[in-house]
């Protein structure tokens, strides 16, 4: 479904990705993994056009949305993306966070953005949440409800920066449970997190980033369990 192959970036003088290649299938759930500052949070905002290639191209459905003539808007509308913090809009009730975008940017009916938007807070279950205001909502619901505001454009995959990060420990488990819902309902992922746990749980491919590249990639159990290379050694024995 994506392909990333050789993509290059780079901040002043430092290589953050050195020619990385990236698969996702369909309704595949890919997990990045890899120190702070590895490029993790660089690599998806590359896929989502939030920054700009030094090299390398980016191909969706076999289309190049690396191609600097492509509408970056219809693009973002198929490659969803949710950060740490939860980037709510707080002068807006929940409903209108999910129907804005939808409503502004890709001309969906009001009613009919509204109607998707309350099916979608249904899913991640915040349909009782729909008129209130983000501060009215926990940390857990929030984050929620950014997912709910990612899905609702039916995007073909969607992107999860640390999205458990900021969340205190008790409200971890709801948003971690809630992804590994759209995993087994088949939502293609790419999720990158410093919860191995969940990581293992849910990745259907582990993804190690080293040195701008990825240095091993494969099953959860193959990457935790029996890591060929030295650097996923050191890493993994450092986070677990
Ligand atoms: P973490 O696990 O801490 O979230 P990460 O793997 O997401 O780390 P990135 O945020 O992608 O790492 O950062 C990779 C490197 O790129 C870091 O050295 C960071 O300082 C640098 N970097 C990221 N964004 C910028 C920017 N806009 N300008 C300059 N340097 C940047
Ligand atoms: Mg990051």
């Amino acid at each position: 479904l994506l392909r990333a192959e050789g993509l290059r970036k780079v901040f002043g003088r430092r290589v953050v990705l050195d020619g990385l290649d990236l698969e996702v299938a369909e309704g595949e759930c890919v997990v990045l993994i890899g120190g702070s500052g590895s490029g993790k949070s660089t690599l998806l905002r590359c896929l989502n056009l939030l920054e700009e290639l030094d090299d390398g191209r980016i191909l969706l459905a076999g289309e190049d949305i690396s191609d600097p003539r492509i509408d970056a808007d219809r693009v973002r509308a198929r490659i969803g993306i949710v950060f740490q913090a939860f980037n709510l809009f707080p002068h807006l009730s929940v409903l209108d966070n999910v129907t804005l975008a939808p409503i502004r940017v890709h001309r969906v009916p009001p009613v009919k953005a509204r109607e998707e938007a309350r099916a979608m807070l249904q899913r991640v279950g915040l349909a009782e949440q729909a008129g209130q205001w983000p501060d009215q909502l926990s940390g857990g619901q929030q984050q929620r409800a950014a997912i709910a505001r990612a899905l609702v454009n039916r995007p073909m995959m969607i992107l999860l920066d640390e999205v458990t990060s900021a969340l205190d420990p008790e409200l971890v488990g709801e948003v971690l449970t809630l992804l590994r819902r759209l995993r087994d309902d088949g939502t293609t992922m790419v999720i990158a997190t410093h919860e191995m746990d969940f990581a293992r749980q849910v990745a259907d491919k582990v993804c190690f980033l080293h040195d701008g590249r990825i240095l091993e990639q494969g099953p959860p159990d193959m990457i935790f369990t029996e890591p060929r290379e030295q650097r996923t050694r050191e890493f993994l024995a450092r986070m677990i």
